[in-house]
């Protein structure tokens, strides 16, 4: 009997794709085919977005949950462009709907986008059960966007590159976030742009430009598994161009840390803070002062580093 059920085909395939916040975040210069070089230390947080795929006469994407009013259903979402590039590659016909259910907020710099991308081929691959490799993969997500490869990977990871390439990073034991929520998103490219801006006018002296270098201190200090080693180093190269798009923000950060938290950044572009803390309890505590501060649209508790894309459910 065993061999019959292994045998049935799912109709429908759920994955869960994490969130992810930039530990470390170095931007090099701006390149001529107007791209960065970065040096960023990602690391994958309990937030998730929900992928399920089924198979379908026509393909199509339907977003629900936390901002999906603002993701368009259509041939620009990543999920529905990862189903793409996947069925090129199976020379299928991409025959699919595609349901996403969000928890990671929209344009908030934790790779929501990527994560459904991820999740997308993750699903279609186990749906079709295809023998495709995780380097084939990963190669695929890569031509989706920068963040996507880590949406499968998971963990902890060092990137380079435009943040595609990736290493794992051995850190030890389980860090705790508490992330603040803003009001409405801010656009990546628009926050690149505003860091070249303030570079060129060399208005802020905390917007180095030279090239990024690796940082060697925070590899260390996630390898001990001290939050409160980690804590002095995080840094965000982007965090000066998202305060300046978002002022509000400096109020959000101040206020994480003075609830108690170890350290606090701004998450990728932005407008996600994020607030690492010792433990899970001092979480608890730091996010339920900032909800009541009213400096953020939501609090969330999460901990990290967390597994990549995954398949959860076969219906
Ligand atoms: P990153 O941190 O990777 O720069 P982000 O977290 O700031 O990205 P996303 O939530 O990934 O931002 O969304 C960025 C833009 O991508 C949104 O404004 C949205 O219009 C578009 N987008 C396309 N597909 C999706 C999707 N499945 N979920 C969310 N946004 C999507």
């Amino acid at each position: 009997m065993s061999g019959v059920s292994l045998s049935v085909v799912s109709s429908s395939v759920t994955v869960r794709a994490p969130a992810k916040v930039n530990l470390h975040l170095g931007v090099g210069p701006l390149r001529k085919d107007g791209y960065h070089d970065l040096i960023t230390v990602f690391q994958a947080l309990s937030l998730y977005d929900d992928i399920t795929v089924r198979q379908d006469p026509e393909l199509s994407v339907h977003t629900r949950g936390d901002g999906a009013a603002s993701v368009a259903d259509d041939h620009t979402n990543l999920a529905y462009r990862a189903a793409v590039v996947l069925a090129e590659w199976a020379n299928r016909a991409a025959g699919l709907s595609i349901d996403i259910d969000k928890s990671i907020p929209v344009a908030g710099g934790m790779a929501g986008g990527s994560a459904d991308a991820a999740g997308a081929l993750v699903a279609v691959a186990e749906l079709w059960r295809l023998d495709i490799d995780r380097a084939e993969l990963s190669a695929l997500a890569a031509g989706l966007g920068s963040d996507v490869p880590f949406g499968l990977h998971g963990g902890t990871a060092l990137g380079t590159g435009r943040g595609e390439q990736l290493v794992p990073v051995l850190s030890r034991g389980e860090f705790h976030w508490v992330l603040a929520l803003a009001d409405g998103g801010l656009s990546t490219p628009t926050v690149f742009a505003e860091l070249d801006r303030l570079r060129e006018n060399r208005a802020a002296a905390d917007t180095p430009s030279g090239d990024p270098a690796r940082p060697d201190r925070l590899l260390a200090a996630l390898a001990s598994g001290d939050p409160h080693a980690v804590a002095p180093l995080l840094h965000n190269d982007l965090q000066p161009a998202a305060l300046g798009l978002k002022p509000a923000l400096r109020r959000t950060l101040r206020a994480g840390l003075e609830t108690g938290a170890l350290g606090g950044i701004v998450s990728g572009s932005g407008p996600t803070c994020a607030f690492l803390c010792a433990d899970h309890d001092s979480a608890v505590a730091v996010a339920a002062e900032l909800a009541g501060a009213g400096v953020a649209r939501g609090v969330r508790v999460a901990s990290g580093p967390v597994p990549g894309a995954k398949v959860i459910d076969h219906g």
